[in-house]
């Protein structure tokens, strides 16, 4: 059990003001920390016993009374380091700045950054040499690629030699994928519309529908005139074609994303109506069962051994109409899992986070909870928790949820929330507050907290409790709250090493595969030249610590994601 830890400042009476450390200081707490075997690791338990005490004799004395739980320790120091570069440029004045003060400044700076204390190995630093030379030569390149909309730069990333390596990286675990965007739409339309009894609808909004049957279906309200997919293709005279406008309206990739998305209304419209247009597809219990082995596939094959994937559990039909309820769909992803695990045995297996949209009522969302509660009782291996998905700017705020959202406590149950929130940039707005009150509900970790940085004690919260942000910069710049994801407020949280990981939301619905693209944006564009080898260990080893895994499972998956680290280090190095 580890103990809290609390600090003292002792004050020289003869002072006035407090003077914090000045190198000389700080160097010797450092090794006295080294001594005592404590490390500047986030989220490590520390062996200081309670009532041990470092203590300095020196001018200024600061006593250090540990009785210490560990991820303070981090605050600690941070708060003691902010304080030497004021001291410096204070007794500097407006003389020459010592050299060697400032390379210690800068490398203590460098310290806080994502993976900035981990001490690499030999090998590792001959590849991060490797890496900034190869990310010198992309950021004086003409097109700077994070700079540019994704749907443009993709093809010329998949040239760059950084992403080749960021491909072949063990990644850890993706934590933030929505089922119905798992799988590649090529797949869907190249495999799975050309099954049989598979009928087509296009809707008076320019949308289109989906939907297997044994028979002609009935008209529905948006859908008068299904046709048979296979009948209408073949009247067509090019199919590629046919298949290439069908992929149209599962996607949001365009060669000109400028132009057809003037506005985050318009994107947003487009990405809501591309979700309804795959569901006829993906809830086909025969298409459900393969395409989920075929998006684990896809994440496999990018190096990624862990997935928690959020889904609505939308219910899943057959071709008589038969309609399955949850329990057998959750029956279904977890006997797919464990195929997929026998399959590939370097796979640790996957778990649901069930969502909902936060356009429904309260009173639907109080049911939806009530379920979720249920079903992680009956489910406890598969179902991580729960979530609210879709626009937050329209639908409701997770105040508005209050009273479904404290049923969980009411009746003494346990259901993990992961909560999209701040995903927008409108500042100081109710939907703004969603990261405030996501804490408030205790969530595990945050869908995106673009809006985090604005939320200055949000984020300390975030910070002392070890709730980690899912960055997801494609995600951001396709729906428009970034252009230039060098300008991506995570760029503050990885330079002050905020517990973060990367994922990829929707990677069918921006055109990417596994969470290589988006390693890349984050690493090149966001962490820019000071994002490092250390940083890509921490953010993969991230992936792992601050998933549902209970603690032994996190454990054999570090070691075995060591053992593909060690492998990928000595083969790339
Ligand atoms: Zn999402």
């Amino acid at each position: 059990m580890p103990h809290s830890l609390v600090y003292h400042m002792v004050r020289q009476k003869k002072k006035k003001k407090l003077q914090l450390f000045d190198s000389q200081h700080f160097a010797d707490m450092l090794s006295l920390l080294r001594e005592n075997k404590l490390h500047f690791q986030r989220g490590q338990s520390w062996d200081a016993s309670p009532g041990s005490a470092l203590r300095f004799s020196q001018e200024h004395v600061l006593a250090l009374r540990f009785t210490a739980r560990a991820e303070n320790m981090v605050s600690l120091c941070l708060a003691l380091l902010s304080s030497l570069p004021l001291l410096w440029f204070l007794r500097g004045g407006h003389a020459m700045p010592d050299p060697a003060r400032r390379d210690l400044l800068m490398r203590e700076e460098m310290s806080r950054q994502t993976g900035g204390l981990l001490a690499l190995t030999a090998a590792e630093q001959k590849l991060d040499a490797r890496l900034r030379q190869l990310k010198e030569q992309e950021m004086s390149a003409a097109r700077f690629l994070p700079a540019v909309h994704f749907f443009r730069a993709k093809p010329l990333i998949e040239k760059s030699s950084i992403f080749k390596l960021l491909q072949k990286m063990p990644k850890g675990a993706a934590l933030h994928i929505h089922s119905s965007s798992l799988v590649d739409v090529e797949w869907l339309v190249k495999n799975v519309t050309y099954r049989p009894h598979c009928y087509v609808c296009f809707t008076w909004d320019n949308s289109v529908r989906f939907l297997f049957s044994d028979r002609q279906p009935f008209p529905r309200w948006d859908c008068f005139y299904w046709q048979l997919l296979e009948t209408l293709r073949a009247k067509t005279g090019d199919c590629t074609e046919f298949d290439n406008g069908l992929i149209q309206h599962l996607t949001l990739f365009t060669e000109d994303p400028e132009g057809e998305y003037p506005n985050q209304d318009v994107v947003w419209e487009k990405f809501e109506k591309a979700f309804v247009a795959a569901a006829g597809l993906v809830t086909h219990a025969p298409v459900l069962r393969d395409y989920y082995y075929q998006g684990l596939e896809e994440l496999h094959k990018d190096n990624i051994m862990y997935l928690e994937v959020r889904s609505g559990l939308s219910k899943t039909y057959e071709l008589d109409g038969t309609v399955h309820d949850k329990s057998w769909t959750l029956s279904l992803f977890q006997e797919v899992t464990e195929k997929f695990r026998k399959d590939h045995p370097d796979f640790l297996g996957a778990q649901i986070i069930i969502s909902v949209h936060r356009a429904l009522s309260v009173s639907e969302v109080r049911a939806a909870v009530k379920e979720a509660i249920q079903l992680k009782r009956d489910f406890p291996d598969v179902v991580a928790g729960f979530d609210l998905v879709g626009r937050e700017n329209v639908g409701r705020s997770l105040w508005d949820f209050r009273e479904a959202l404290s049923l969980p406590a009411e009746l003494g149950a346990s259901l993990p929330y992961f909560f999209h929130a701040g995903e927008t940039d409108d500042e100081g707005t109710d939907v703004d507050q969603n990261i405030l009150d996501a804490l408030l509900f205790n969530t595990s970790r945050i869908g995106h907290g673009y809006a985090l940085p604005h939320h200055p004690l949000a984020k300390e919260l975030s910070r002392n409790r070890n709730i980690a942000v899912e960055l997801c910069p494609i995600s951001n710049q396709v729906l428009m709250l970034i252009s230039d994801l060098r300008n991506h407020p995570a760029a503050v949280l990885m330079s002050e090493g905020h517990p973060m990981v990367v994922s990829s939301d929707d990677p069918s619905l921006f055109g990417t595969s596994g969470l290589s693209y988006d390693f890349y944006e984050a690493f090149v564009g966001i962490g820019g030249l000071k994002a490092n080898l250390g940083t890509l260990k921490e953010l993969a080893v991230n992936s792992i610590r601050y998933s549902s895994l209970p603690a032994h499972l996190q454990n054999a998956g570090l070691h075995m994601w060591q053992n593909k680290w060690d492998t990928f280090i000595s083969d790339n190095s």
